[in-house]
């Protein structure tokens, strides 16, 4: 066997419980899984079946009520609240279905933000930087617009860009094509796909079977339990592989 380097992600035996007014409700149970460095993971299921919940324990947007999150070495679900949004800055790339950039910034502004939040490249080396990368998103001569005079799927590469700022290794995005017509969800689904092949792991929430299948692996969620995974660590099952 090849000495294999530990899981970039491993999610063990997360629960979720949110308190509702019709009492506790399970949106996660007992979920475990691994995600290697490089994979292109699409997480999938119906509307309600914890896709969110999940990235947002990859995230630390928020904590397990039981079980164990880590991510490149990090125990999440243990980071005390003061360090998780520079932790994340770090180390995870978040992109959101509605873009989220800044309207009164610039887009390049809006890339060199998060470099300024982490302080993770010399102050003035960081416009040249955000520069490189609306380039390799494709939207370097859009760099000095506001947000809103660019299209959906310009700004999603802006969004991608700024994902991309402090160079971590994890990329999370949930329905990041939910708002975007079909020609502009393919090439931005295309970038993800370079981006994983460049080195980073890659996880996204997708409704679209046919992108998912695009994917390195598919993991489905149904009323907060994994139902299949085609990756399947640590135990592997493979119905879905080429479905
Ligand atoms: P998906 O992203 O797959 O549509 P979510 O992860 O957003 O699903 O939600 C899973 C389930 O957990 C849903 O039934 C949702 O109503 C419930 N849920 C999510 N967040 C909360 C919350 N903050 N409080 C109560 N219930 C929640
Ligand atoms: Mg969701």
């Amino acid at each position: 066997m090849t000495p294999s380097l530990p899981p970039l992600l491993k999610l063990q035996d997360i629960t979720r419980i949110f308190e509702t007014p019709s009492g506790p409700f399970a949106a996660l149970r007992a979920v475990s899984c691994e995600i290697a460095s490089q994979e292109l993971v699409a997480v999938v299921g119906k509307s309600g079946s914890g896709k969110s919940t999940l990235i947002h324990m990859m995230t630390g947007i928020d904590r397990p009520s039981h079980g164990e999150v880590m991510v490149a070495g990090t125990a999440v679900h243990a980071l005390p609240e003061g360090e998780l949004a520079r932790w994340r800055g770090r180390n995870v790339g978040v992109v959101f279905q509605f873009f989220q950039l800044l309207p009164t910034l610039t887009v390049l502004e809006n890339v060199v933000l998060p470099m300024d939040f982490c302080a993770t490249h010399p102050v003035r080396q960081r416009r040249a930087y955000a520069l490189s990368l609306l380039d390799r998103v494709g939207v370097a001569d859009q760099a000095h617009k506001l947000p809103l005079a660019l299209s959906g799927g310009q700004q999603q590469r802006v969004a991608i860009a700024r994902a991309l700022a402090n160079d971590p290794p994890l990329l999370v995005a949930d329905e990041p094509t939910g708002n975007l017509d079909v020609r502009t969800s393919e090439s931005v689904w295309q970038l993800f796909r370079e981006l994983a092949r460049a080195g980073k792991t890659v996880v996204v929430v997708t409704h679209d079977r046919d992108v998912a299948r695009m994917m390195t692996r598919i993991i489905t969620l149904s009323d907060g339990t994994i139902v299949s995974d085609t990756g399947g660590t640590p135990s592997p099952r493979h119905e879905a592989a080429h479905a």
